[in-house]
């Protein structure tokens, strides 16, 4: 869709600029929180020292939030423009900064089912089969998943997967499960009224990066794709070759409610970094104590903690 029909009235853009949220403020736009931030060096060895702003590439590093010092090396940052890559970096974006000896996703999202699988396949893996549910994550993920359920175990406590989806995803998994939220929400708003059918064959017709907007724009206003059309769709999916699974760094699991297994999954390396997906876990592979140093901020929800881009 070009970009003026999407802007087609103030408040189009206006949702938008709401969309953005916070996230233009700590992705490169300067101001004076990130400036105390990337300037809090001295305990963290990865980070370099805030160079003098004699020139552009100084004050580029300078202005970097302390969660963009800590991307991978060369990890493309999302186009000022690109307000969708900007909303999944600050609320699926954790996983960038997971340690250890993961390899991260080259960019927040894949465009494409090919680029998906060729990166995938390079990555090395651990499959087990889990209560007769193959899992399949990245090594270091899956030792540290092993050792937090034999922690579990001796306490009398389980850690499964939940469903075959649990761990690894393909590109096509995340875009069935996006259609199982999508297709359900605009029928639902139609339903109620709130769509015409024609605006409703309209987006289920769009090419997915196209029809992703679309979608967080009608949440924008109120109209909600999770499963009871209650909150935003990426609080339980991610659009299509976005998501956690695909990095084979996450995990869902059936025991999320029981507050020592969330503490053993967290001492072994695996964190909640999906506010409000209840049984999503990520491995971030180091200790809670650190988290703070990878620019991640603790959010308490309900009783649970939750790692967020700070
Ligand atoms: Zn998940």
């Amino acid at each position: 869709m070009p970009p003026k029909k999407l802007f087609r009235n103030k408040s189009l853009l206006s949702v938008c600029l709401f969309l953005l949220g916070g996230g233009w403020l700590s992705l490169g736009f300067p101001g004076p929180a990130k400036e105390s931030a990337a300037t809090v060096s001295p305990s963290n060895p990865t980070i370099a020292p805030a160079p003098e702003a004699t020139d552009n590439t100084a004050i580029t590093t300078r202005d970097r939030s302390l969660f963009e010092q800590n991307l991978p090396s060369g990890f493309p940052l999302p186009e000022a423009s690109d307000w969708v890559a900007q909303r999944l970096l600050k609320e699926h974006g954790a996983v960038f900064v997971a340690q250890d000896s993961v390899v991260h996703m080259p960019s927040v999202i894949f465009a494409h089912a090919e680029d998906c699988a060729h990166w995938q396949a390079q990555v090395s893996t651990r499959r087990e089969k889990i209560g007769n549910i193959p899992v399949e994550l990245q090594t270091e993920a899956m030792k540290a998943l092993l050792a937090a359920r034999q922690e579990a175990a001796q306490k009398n406590l389980r850690i499964t997967p939940r469903g075959t989806w649990a761990a690894r995803r393909s590109y096509r998994d995340t875009e069935k499960i996006w259609s199982r939220r999508v297709l359900p929400g605009l029928a639902h708003w139609q339903q109620r009224g709130k769509l015409s059918a024609q605006e409703a064959a309209r987006i289920r017709g769009l090419e997915t990066s196209s029809q992703i907007k679309e979608i967080l724009l009608l949440e924008a206003q109120g109209l909600y794709f999770s499963k009871h059309f209650s909150k935003s769709v990426l609080s339980s999916a991610s659009p299509p070759g976005a998501s956690q699974h695909i990095a084979m760094l996450a995990l869902d699991i059936n025991e999320h409610s029981q507050p020592t297994v969330r503490a053993i999954l967290a001492r072994h390396g695996w964190f909640q970094t999906v506010i409000s997906d209840l049984p999503h876990f990520t491995y971030l592979g180091t200790t809670q104590e650190r988290l703070p140093a990878l620019g991640l901020k603790k959010t308490v929800k309900h009783d649970r903690v939750y790692w967020t881009p700070a």
